[in-house]
């Protein structure tokens, strides 16, 4: 029997490499949805190999055109933001990659759940945001959450067989991005390009500057709380350059488990998609040979404020993350179109944690209303 899956962010950087998994495991995928926001001529592209049942085109004013290239297919056609909540709930699927960016992936993510589907959750955003109310979700509706994030890939793959030893601690792995090493001073002058070379992965762009800021990892600790159900003085982060060992789990008798691999997305997508089955594939294989060094170093946490803010947010709960998170979304927006400078974006996410109001345990609603104000103070403290 075919595994149905859909996937919110099919034109993505994780989206396109989840179709090469399910191009490389002919027979074993059957694919519900697609859905992208504005990238139709890739969607199309996509539909008329893949033949999914359903595309969704978030931007509407690109509708007919999708709609028109996939006239003779066998494939419906929809677009819009409300299309892509509704089609997460599809009766056929069982797993719904969330590979899309940002907050916009919290309202799909959340309808999946009720709709009782598997999440193999690429979008960290939702969690970060709120993630009390979707793993709460996820428990009602008995759906799991199958991490694709390398290192939470890394944390899941450890615990296998160990679900009931508890965890002391685990250490994420960080690369450090492009600017590991640099000081303030060439920070304050560090332009988009510089911050989009990342050394170790090819990624989207928001994800890009985040690595490059150290607010991926921010973003990750607070992913990793959720995930694993861990309290903050349990996630430790360590800066490691080459990118093999994805991160780490250590036991309570003091015994730590490291997952490790060349750098390479397939393989936790795989993962998550292929779970609990490890299928083959014919990705490199690491050779020791052409590693002599494997290092690990510290975060420079005074550098890369963003560390710690993630860390304050995380302490602080309910609605904290959300506002670090649209606040991020903001200063990420404004860095790539050079209205920010990239260490300001740090001295804007502590603006809105200190302005926007903050509530204890929010309701989804509440989480809408507080990412909206944080994202008006954002825009108000850039102009
Ligand atoms: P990309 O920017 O490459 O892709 C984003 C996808 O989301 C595209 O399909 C895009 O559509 C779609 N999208 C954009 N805006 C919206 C919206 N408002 N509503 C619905 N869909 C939208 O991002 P990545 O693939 O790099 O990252 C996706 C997620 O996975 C992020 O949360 C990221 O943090 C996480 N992640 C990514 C990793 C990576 O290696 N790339 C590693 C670990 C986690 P379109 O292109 O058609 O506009
Ligand atoms: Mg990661």
């Amino acid at each position: 029997m075919k595994k149905h899956i859909s996937i919110l962010g099919s034109t993505g950087s994780i989206g396109t490499q989840a179709l090469d998994v399910v191009r490389a495991h002919p027979g074993v995928f059957e694919i519900d949805c697609l859905t992208a926001h504005s990238n139709a001529d890739l969607l199309i592209e996509q539909a008329v190999e893949f033949l999914p049942g359903t595309v969704v085109i978030g931007n509407e004013d690109l509708y007919d055109q999708v709609r028109s290239a996939l006239e003779n297919f066998p494939v419906k056609v929809y677009c819009g933001a409300d299309a892509i909540v509704q089609m997460m709930e599809q009766e056929s699927t069982q797993v719904v990659l969330t590979a899309c960016v940002g907050y916009a992936g919290l309202r799909p993510t959340l309808a999946a759940i009720r709709a009782g589907k598997h999440i193999a959750l690429a979008n960290k955003e939702t969690l970060v945001v709120a993630g009390e109310l979707v793993t709460a979700l996820a428990k009602q509706h008995g759906v799991n959450i199958y991490p694709v994030d390398s290192e939470h890939s890394a944390i899941f793959q450890c615990l296998a067989g160990e679900w009931e030893n508890p965890v002391e601690k685990i250490y994420l792995t960080a690369s450090g991005g492009p600017f590991r090493g640099k000081d303030r001073e060439f920070l304050a002058t560090a332009t988009k390009a510089q911050a989009l070379k990342h050394p170790n992965w090819t990624m989207g762009a928001k994800i890009t500057i985040d690595s490059a800021s150290l607010m991926n990892k921010g973003l990750e600790v607070i992913e990793a709380r959720w995930l694993f159900n861990l309290q903050a003085d349990q996630i430790d982060v360590i800066v490691h350059p080459q990118s093999i060992i994805h991160s780490i789990v250590q036991f309570q008798d003091g015994s730590m488990k490291a997952q490790m691999g060349l750098p390479d997305m397939k393989l936790p997508i795989q993962y998550a998609l292929g779970y609990p089955k490890r299928m083959k594939s014919d990705f490199p294989r690491f050779n020791f040979l052409n590693y002599p060094t494997l290092s690990f170093e510290q975060p420079d946490r005074e550098t890369f404020r963003n560390l710690d803010l993630a860390f304050e947010a995380m302490k602080k709960g309910g609605s904290m993350p959300c506002i670090l998170n649209a606040a991020n979304e903001v200063a990420v927006a404004a860095f790539l179109k050079d209205q920010i400078g990239f260490l300001a974006m740090s001295d804007l996410l502590d603006h809105c944690m200190q302005t926007v109001a903050w509530t204890a345990k929010p309701t989804y609603e509440e989480y809408v209303k507080t990412d909206q104000e944080a994202r008006r103070i954002a825009q108000a403290f850039l102009s």
